[in-house]
């Protein structure tokens, strides 16, 4: 016999409950958690209810063993009074500067595979490779906040959020927020922002094509940088980028000449057939893959609701345990965000793929029981591939 639907979720809560019983309250704990609003969920909607509040830690510890949602959410704004409604009555503080990096929003050629509620090895890496962009090539570079002030988590399921929490970002409006969203997804920055035509020697009368250097910050370097690379990685490469194949064989000949032309922000040897093209990708391929969808997006929104790190995903099981900033590389959420019990659970499982999940691989499977670790039960029991049997 199967277990219905509710009975399933009813272990998992009990499953989630019991981990929760296990931790140090101060773990779950944000920083000024008095201030934060709360919004919890079930398995339907992962905000059910809002303007909920925790004075202390232990305060939130009790009701996560208690009353165990399935979802935790936590306003990324600070408020005087956080169950104060309407929200412009909560006296907002100031919010942090968050950033959602989900496999979703990065049409990944392996979910065309796998569909997109299964997240393979692949999507992880990809996104995971996405949050460490952000951070070492765009917020202490660019925006140079350091490392103490950015922390990041997994998601729990397909993502990462990344937080800056700094006293000078608190009180950023939603127009700011949106102008460094705009920043970091490349939006609205086009070639001609950074070539013009110069005129030098005999009065001005012969041009050269002045553009940016691959010393100089932002955008611009990172352009610079990018053809240089480019350019180093040979004449397929090159083509495939949009140079028109007698323009790469040059270009990957002189490549040293060139390379010299560029680090003097001299352009002139590089040929571009469809100029609009090519530099749109280049600045395609380097900007963040951020959701867009506007209702979604955390950054610009500062009564935004996130999950709170450390609390454990609904749809997966998985906790979106906080990772150490500076070690992200090697971050692994199918081992590392593993928490619930592993006491087998047996299962009648359909997946197409393997399950990779807390150091092994589990099926594929096509319909059969099976006995699983009690996580990996759950992980495929909350994302719809398996149905619990009774015991
Ligand atoms: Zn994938």
């Amino acid at each position: 016999m199967e277990l219905t639907r509710e009975q399933g979720r009813g272990l998992a809560l009990k499953m989630f409950s019991d981990y929760y019983a296990g931790q140090d309250a101060k773990y779950f704990s944000p920083q000024r958690i008095s201030q934060r609003e709360f919004g919890m969920g079930d398995f339907e909607r992962k905000i059910k209810f809002r303007h909920a509040e925790f004075m202390t830690s232990v305060e939130l510890k009790d009701y996560l063993v208690k009353k165990t949602p399935a979802f935790v959410s936590c306003s990324t704004a600070y408020y005087s009074h956080p169950t104060f409604r309407p929200m412009e009555n909560k006296g907002w503080l100031g919010s942090e500067l968050v950033f959602d990096i989900d496999a979703t929003d990065m049409h990944l050629k392996c979910q065309t595979a796998h569909g997109t509620s299964w997240v393979c090895e692949n999507c992880l890496a990809v996104v995971r490779g996405e949050a460490i962009k952000l951070i070492e090539e765009f917020l202490i570079p660019d925006f140079g906040f350091s490392k103490q002030e950015i922390s990041v988590n997994f998601s729990g399921n397909r993502g990462y959020h990344i937080h800056v929490n700094k006293e000078s970002i608190l009180k950023l409006d939603s127009a700011a927020r949106k102008e460094i969203s705009a920043y970091i997804t490349g939006s609205g920055i086009s070639f001609e922002d950074f070539f013009t035509v110069e005129g030098i020697g005999h009065g001005k009368r012969i041009k050269r094509l002045a553009g940016p250097k691959p010393t100089e910050p932002g955008w611009r370097g990172r352009i610079a940088r990018s053809v240089i690379s480019d350019m180093n990685k040979g004449i397929e490469h090159l083509i495939s980028t949009g140079i028109d194949p007698a323009a790469a064989k040059n270009m990957f000949k002189k490549r040293a000449l060139i390379e010299m032309g560029i680090n003097n922000g001299n352009w002139d040897m590089v040929y571009v057939r469809d100029k609009t093209r090519f530099w749109s990708d280049v600045i395609k391929s380097h900007a963040i893959a951020q959701s867009d969808r506007i209702d979604e997006n955390v950054t610009n929104d500062t009564g935004h609701m996130i999950r709170l790190a450390n609390t454990i995903h609904g749809s997966t099981g998985l906790l979106s345990k906080k990772a150490d900033t500076g070690a992200l590389q090697s971050f692994e959420p199918m081992t590392e965000c593993v928490v619930l019990a592993k006491d087998q659970i047996k299962v009648k499982a359909n997946t197409k793929n393997p399950l990779d999940i807390g150091g092994e691989t589990f099926g594929p499977y096509s319909g059969e029981e099976a006995e699983l670790p009690g996580y990996a039960a759950m992980y495929l029991f909350l994302k719809g591939f398996a149905e619990i049997m009774q015991e």
